[in-house]
């Protein structure tokens, strides 16, 4: 049986058949679990992977329409609470977090103690939206890199982007970075080594590397098996376990400082949808909207429930794993 890629071991492997379920094609790909660390991995990477990002891919990616809409003044009234939040060594921002407490944040921003002055890199930065609302917080100090992106190698909205594998980044600039992130993006990745390898190259030394990926075992998986969304065949070559994704941070030179569970509501109905043959892109998916759906919106109020519930239990399907040089 084929090896591990992670622990090497071979025996006691179980093998599963994904379809391809995002745009719905159901090509079917080879998964196997290994017996030893327990890294869920696709056993054939296909050789050219761009005919499984068409330009639609990044739409996926963008906001979803449950999101709350807000006043352009309330929206940036928050950005500035935001901003003061992340800076609040500083003694004005102090008193103002002081009076006004904790703004909503990601908790990967909280725990890194990053500050708007970080030199930030996101690797698989996609559309750049992400960036672009740390730009809004007031981040100076922002790069993205993507080997799927249409634009050139550009600057924008003083934010620069790089179409390119991360491995020729380093040999072309070599900066330092204070946190690199890979939002989602760890588990597209053929060389689960040597990319941590090449961030270790970009970051200063006490520097951060938050890695936000899909993890088993978890309640979803257990749920539904091959029909997960988050296995997202053929897309995810990598689905950790925290046994792999410490034996990869280990074997080169990180320490796993922190991990929490960061699960969506999305995955659970996704999946809750493969389980009825409807593809993520399918005009019935609640990805367009509640009206030709199969839920109600009291289905859709449970998922956030759900999702909520497990990632207090640290069951959730996705997780964030913060890294820090040994
Ligand atoms: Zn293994």
């Amino acid at each position: 049986m084929q090896p591990c890629r992670i622990c090497n071991n071979s025996e006691n492997n179980t093998e599963y058949l994904v379809n391809e379920m995002l745009f719905g094609t159901r090509e079917k790909f080879k998964y196997f679990k290994c017996g030893k660390c327990g890294c869920l991995q696709i056993a054939h990477m296909p050789m050219d992977m761009s005919h499984y990002y068409p330009p639609e891919y990044n739409a996926f990616n963008k906001k979803s329409k449950y999101r709350n809409k807000s006043s352009l003044i309330r929206n940036k009234l928050r950005h500035i609470w935001k901003k003061a939040y992340i800076d609040r060594h500083m003694m004005p921002n102090k008193l103002l977090i002081n009076f006004l407490g904790k703004p909503g944040l990601p908790e990967w921003i909280i725990r890194t103690g990053i500050t708007t002055n970080s030199r930030i890199l996101d690797i698989g930065c996609g559309d750049g939206s992400l960036l672009f609302q740390m730009r809004e917080m007031g981040f100076k100090n922002l790069t993205g890199v993507d080997r799927y992106i249409n634009f050139e190698n550009v600057q924008y909205k003083r934010i620069k982007f790089f179409n390119k594998d991360i491995s020729a980044l380093s040999y072309s600039a070599k900066p330092a970075f204070d946190l690199v992130m890979l939002h989602h993006s760890f588990e597209h990745m053929r060389g689960q080594f040597e990319t941590l390898n090449h961030i270790k190259n970009l970051l200063s030394d006490h520097g951060s590397v938050v890695i936000r990926i899909p993890v088993v075992p978890s309640f979803a998986w257990r749920k539904y098996g091959t029909n997960w969304f988050a296995l997202d065949a053929p897309r995810h070559f990598f689905l950790h376990t925290e046994h792999s994704m410490q034996l990869v941070a280990e074997k080169t030179g990180f320490t796993i400082m922190n991990r929490y569970c960061d699960a969506s509501p999305q995955t659970l109905w996704a999946s809750e949808q493969y389980t009825k043959n409807i593809p993520f892109m399918d005009d019935r998916s609640l990805r367009f909207g509640l009206d030709k759906s199969i839920f109600t919106k009291k289905d859709l109020e449970g998922f956030v429930a759900k999702a909520q519930e497990l990632n207090k239990s640290q069951d959730g399907d996705t997780a964030c794993f913060i890294l820090k040089k040994k």
